[in-house]
């Protein structure tokens, strides 16, 4: 046996990003110690971050970050190549230090902050919905580089629906955990149950899953993006494609129909705050009772594993839900509570791992959404039956 053969016995432990979602720097490869954080580009120093390591099959391998780089569950783990995620634990975790003992067959294990969240992951969940007669895969337009951003729509072909709920994900394209979200209200509106039934035949949906696609695919933090983020391109002059597109098709697909319109996000990583799922109301009295209408049928009528309370309600001007009118112009859920016909329009914030002491995951994240779809088709209901007297 030669030299060179016995050195190549042995795998070289490498860190790679070079797929969708991918986002890591590293700063030293030590032995069996890699440390590693977040790579922000354009965007403020934020938190994201998502690497395969591979090469390790066998080896204990340290990881050192900041510990403000990782969340209240510790780091999210998969090992099938970023498909399904799961929480390491905090207790694996000191001081931002934790290590992990690669199986011996282990050939791609990825580690992240969150449980990212890309297209082929939209993919493979409307795969189940593929021949389903009211979903209708679309292109929203065409990225700054050039990628088809998806526009998925919902609704009935043979008939045009009274009422329009627009959904939007990903204005920061690193706020993977809100794509859970979405696919749970997405399983509500296409539930074999009353209320899914009531919500295809009175409701279309217009969903754009990534509203900054090109972020999503990329590992981009996109929050504080420079010059400015995609929720912040909601003034006059938009910049990037998908935004543009959004305030051009959806008005005039709503046509005049009245319209609800929640725009999906996470907050930061941790803090009291950020730890609670917060749907933040508008500026005016009467987005404010809509909003409350809204989260009073979320209280009465959820099932999930979260526990939504209406007098939890951000109201406009209070925590984080302010808008520097000096500053930055309008958000995306801000211009659509513009259009005369929103009858409500929110941001959501759902946290990344904790929310009110219980565990986000994929499955705990989607049974939320289902709750929020109930709570659309009771709260259209109410307006139905307002209408007719
Ligand atoms: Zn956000």
């Amino acid at each position: 046996m030669s030299l060179l053969s016995v050195a190549t016995a042995f795998s070289e432990l490498a860190i790679e990003t070079n797929f969708p979602g991918g986002n890591a720097r590293v700063e030293s490869v030590d032995g069996d110690t890699v440390t590693i954080g977040p790579d922000n580009r354009d965007s403020k120093p934020w938190f994201y971050w998502n690497f395969a390591v591979k090469g390790a099959a066998g080896r204990t391998v340290t990881f050192v970050m900041n510990p403000m780089h990782i969340g209240t569950r510790g780091p999210g783990v998969s090992t099938d190549g970023g498909v399904t995620w799961k929480w390491l634990g905090v207790d694996a975790v000191k001081d931002g230090t934790f290590s992990y003992a690669f199986p011996p067959e282990a050939d791609d294990i990825r580690f992240s902050v969150g449980m990212p969240y890309v297209k082929s992951n939209f993919d493979r969940f409307l795969a189940s919905y593929q021949d389903h007669p009211f979903v209708h895969q679309e292109v929203l337009t065409n990225t700054g580089k050039g990628r088809p951003a998806p526009l998925l729509r919902l609704g009935d072909p043979k008939q045009k629906a009274p009422y329009a709920v627009g959904l939007t994900a990903r204005m920061h394209s690193s706020e993977m955990m809100g794509s859970y979200l979405l696919e749970g209200l997405i399983q509500g509106v296409l539930a074999d149950d009353e209320r899914g039934k009531w919500l295809r035949k009175n409701v279309e949906f217009f969903i754009v899953p990534f509203a900054d696609f090109d972020g999503v695919e990329e590992g981009d933090q996109g929050k504080g993006r420079s010059p400015h983020d995609h929720n912040r391109d909601f003034g006059d002059g938009s910049i990037y494609p998908e935004v543009i597109a959004i305030k051009d098709r959806l008005p005039a697909w709503a046509s005049g129909r009245p319209l609800v319109f929640f725009d999906i996000h996470d907050p930061a990583l941790k803090g009291d705050v950020f730890e609670v799922i917060q749907l933040l109301s508008g500026e005016t009295p009467g987005q404010e009772a809509a909003l409350v209408d809204y989260a009073t049928l979320l209280e009465r009528d959820q099932q999930g594993e979260f526990l939504y309370r209406k007098n939890m309600i951000m109201k406009f001007g209070t925590g984080y839900n302010k808008i520097d009118v000096e500053g930055p112009p309008p958000i995306a859920s801000g211009w659509a509570r513009t259009l005369p016909n929103c009858i409500l329009g929110a941001t959501i914030e759902f946290p990344y791992a904790t929310a009110g002491n219980m565990e986000v995951n994929a499955e705990s994240t989607r049974s939320f959404g289902r709750d929020m779809a109930w709570a659309l088709a009771g709260f259209l209901q109410k307006k139905s039956q307002e209408e007719k007297k």
